[in-house]
């Protein structure tokens, strides 16, 4: 089977090995990471709002927790597998290693189909799923956050149960809250604004100049739109092509983020903004670009477009948009590939800045999350460029070299193994 075929689970591992052989840990350090140490699946009946009772099945996995409590977020899709959950624990294992967050990794998931439910079928689902996995969260044992299809309302149900079952507020057992309920500031931008942070230093390395460079960004949600708009206001990157699921506008000259988002919000779509060409989202990865900002999917850097890819740097701010095999040509044909688990993890980072602050009980200003953010991510970044110097690896392997042999250390330091 081709690695691009593999079960996302079996694909995790298959990246743990290679690292595991680069820094050549011990056999039992390698056995212990290469599973989760805890999972727990549940199944829930919920009153729906015709008066019937519907059984859901639900999964929390807690992959490793020897350097902290476990983080990671929670999904509700009707596709969720335990494989997809497993894999996902594992590279938030990796990711918070990556970041030096005292934090392990973990992850959540309930088979369902939200678009199909009603907001008080969603609250009573979201209840009852704490009501059996809360036995395993809190803040010094397991902290969830918003996922694919969950959302900071969710989160606020969630705490309420949760503080309902303990008797006290419990704020930091779950990150991603609405403001007024202990979120934290500047939670909005962190994910494009931590890759920024790294496009940045990156740029540094190769002595390459921001100011006008070009970039393309693939996705307009979340991630991509505030990469258009702080690439511009943060590093002075001029972003000449943007897509959606429908298709991408290009115009060599530079787009105007905002009025895209304007244009986007009004008809659904980036396409046939006026003054661009539309072109498809297989053309956009593959122009000309200084930078390459993937931010929608999984899986569009493959064994077959790889080759045409022309930009400097490969800014991962999806999760998962390169393959193995890509990966590969993107490294031999020299393009600087910032990998996901490290691009994207400012999100992560300032979850945990939101879990310290309802610790402390005290709260940040917007300038001083940006400030640590940015700290974390420079320190992150220059661990990865150096191991990938010292090993001969692509970033990707130098992201994993420096995780795992975190996590190593922290369980061989426990006496684990
Ligand atoms: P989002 O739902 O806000 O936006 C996704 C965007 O991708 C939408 O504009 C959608 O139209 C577009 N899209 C969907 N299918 C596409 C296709 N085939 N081609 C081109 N575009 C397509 O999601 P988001 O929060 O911005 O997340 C995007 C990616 O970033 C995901 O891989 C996610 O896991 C990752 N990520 C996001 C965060 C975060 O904090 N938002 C954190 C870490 C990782």
């Amino acid at each position: 089977m081709s690695t691009e075929e593999l079960n996302p689970f079996v694909m995790a591992q298959r990246q743990l090995d290679m690292a595991a052989e680069i820094i050549q840990l011990e056999p039992a350090v390698h056995e212990l990471l290469r599973w989760p140490v805890r999972e727990l699946h549940v199944t829930l009946p919920v009153k729906m709002d015709d008066g019937s009772t519907e059984i859901f099945h639900g999964f929390r996995v807690q992959y490793n927790d020897s350097r902290g409590p476990t983080k990671g977020g929670l999904r509700f899709h009707p596709h969720e597998t335990i494989d997809t959950v497993r894999a996902l624990a594992a590279w938030m294992t990796w990711k918070t290693a990556v970041m030096d967050l005292p934090l392990g990794g973990g992850k959540g998931g309930i088979i369902c189909n939200p678009k199909a439910m009603s907001p008080a079928e969603l609250e009573r689902l979201s209840r009852a799923y704490i009501r059996q996995v809360g036995r395993i969260l809190g803040e010094d044992m397991d902290i969830p956050a918003p996922d694919v299809y969950t959302t900071p309302q969710i989160m606020a149900w969630m705490m309420d149960e949760y503080s309902v079952m303990r008797g006290y507020n419990v704020p930091g057992m779950i990150t991603g809250k609405p403001l007024p309920l202990g979120g934290s500031a500047g939670r909005g931008d962190a994910t494009a604004r931590g890759g920024m942070y790294c496009i940045r230093e990156a740029a540094k390395k190769l002595g390459l100049n921001l100011q006008g460079a070009t970039m393309a960004v693939q996705g307009f949600g979340n991630a991509g739109q505030y990469a258009a708009l702080l690439g511009e206001s943060l590093l002075g990157i001029k972003t000449v092509a943007i897509s959606d699921s429908q298709g991408g506008v290009y115009n060599p000259h530079g787009l105007d983020a905002q009025a895209v988002i304007a244009h986007k919000n009004d008809t659904g779509s980036v396409v046939n903004f006026p003054g661009a060409d539309n072109i498809s989202n297989a053309e956009l990865l593959e122009l000309k670009v200084d930078i390459l900002t993937p931010a929608a999917l999984e899986n569009q850097i493959t064994g077959d477009n790889a080759d045409r890819i022309k930009a400097k740097i490969v800014a991962e701010l999806a999760n998962g948009p390169t393959t193995l095999e890509a990966d590969k040509i993107l490294y031999a044909n020299g393009s600087y590939v910032l990998p996901d688990f490290l691009c994207n993890a400012g999100g992560v980072t300032v979850s945990y800045f939101e879990q310290v602050q309802n610790a402390y009980g005290y709260y940040w200003k917007e300038a001083q999350v940006h400030e640590l953010l940015d700290e974390k991510m420079t320190a992150a970044y220059h661990a990865v460029a150096e191991a990938a110097e010292k090993y001969h690896v692509d970033n990707r392997m130098a992201a994993y070299v420096v995780a795992v042999g975190r996590v190593a250390e922290a369980c061989k330091l426990r006496g684990w193994v």
